[in-house]
């Protein structure tokens, strides 16, 4: 990576600060969070992501438990245990590990996982209380991505703010994070004329396009906040392939500040699951009668 002068916006600082409010308020709560896993099949990313969420989930005091249901597990099978844990006090998050083997259908299922137990933020009702600036669970690599801001000091608030990328997961809900906190937000998509006209506006420039090295140093106002939400395996001579973002290195010359990939928004992610959960369990614990 060619050498830069852009402020390294660390991700795993800020993870550890979440995590530690995590173990704070996990601690405070009469039993520790539950976090249900639910894993179909033997998807070997898919069986590491989700031993690594159960280990984080330990070491902030949550308690946590793999369902790990075979991979010719039916529609019903899966809405049946989604039933289950909606319905077991115990259980303060449901996390869904995506994607699911292709015969089955992850519309139904998220849409089964009872909205205050969705620690992945990604059902209507959260989604839609995100857009209203109401209380509800909020996607994790968006909330990954303002706690880290924040960890740094960004100001966000009447900052002008572009999204590059507008899918469910990630540009659409944290505009409306961003817009929730005073920014003034433009997304930014496919069909966007002149991208780098719009990305030069940014003072705070969000790339979520799954685009190896899409903003070139061009396309930066000098100065801007940079955030690389990007993870791309680019092939290597040796054949084993490396992570990098959807923004440039040579960025770094030109921008104020950027987040690194790897290292940057990812670490975020899990950090914020946990939180979600302790956040879940004290709604729980506060209203019983949601869960
Ligand atoms: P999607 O493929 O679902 O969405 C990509 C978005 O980027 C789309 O809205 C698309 O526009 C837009 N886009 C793609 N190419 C261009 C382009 N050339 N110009 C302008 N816009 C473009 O991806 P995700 O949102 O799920 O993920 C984005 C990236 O973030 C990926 O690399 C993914 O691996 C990474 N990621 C990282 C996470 C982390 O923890 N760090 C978590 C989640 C994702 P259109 O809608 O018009 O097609």
């Amino acid at each position: 990576m060619t050498q830069g002068t852009a402020q390294v916006l660390a991700g795993p600082p800020a993870a550890a600060a979440l995590l530690d409010e995590a173990r704070r308020r996990a601690a405070r709560l009469p039993r520790p969070p539950h976090l249900a896993l639910v894993r179909v099949g033997e998807d070997p990313a898919s069986v590491s992501y989700v031993r690594g969420k159960a280990k984080k989930a330990s070491e902030v005091g949550l308690s946590s438990h793999v369902h790990a249901l075979p991979g010719d597990t039916t529609q019903a099978d899966l809405l049946a245990l989604i039933g289950t844990l909606n319905a077991e006090p115990a259980v303060s998050g449901i996390l869904v590990q995506l994607p699911l083997p292709a015969h089955l259908d992850p519309e139904p299922v998220l849409l089964a996982v009872n909205p205050a137990k969705d620690v992945d933020g990604l059902h209507p009702a959260n989604t839609g209380a995100l857009w209203n600036a109401h209380e509800g669970l909020r996607p994790c690599t968006p909330a990954g991505i303002m706690a880290l801001l924040a960890h740094h000091g960004v100001t966000v608030r009447g900052a002008r703010v572009v999204v590059v990328g507008r899918s469910a997961l990630v540009g659409r809900p944290v505009a409306g994070l961003l817009l929730n906190a005073d920014a003034t937000v433009t997304l930014a998509h496919r069909v966007t004329p002149d991208l780098g006209a719009v990305t030069r506006g940014a003072d705070i420039l969000i790339v979520a396009a799954g685009q190896p090295h899409l903003i070139t140093p061009d396309m930066v106002r000098p100065g801007a906040t940079v955030v690389d939400v990007g993870i791309n395996r680019v092939p290597t001579e040796d054949g084993k392939g490396r992570l990098t973002g959807d923004v440039h290195p040579d960025v770094a010359h030109v921008a104020g500040a950027l987040t690194p990939v790897p290292g940057g928004v990812g670490p975020m992610t899990v950090a914020q699951l946990l939180m979600n959960t302790v956040i879940a369990a004290e709604r729980q614990h506060v209203q019983p009668e949601v869960t």
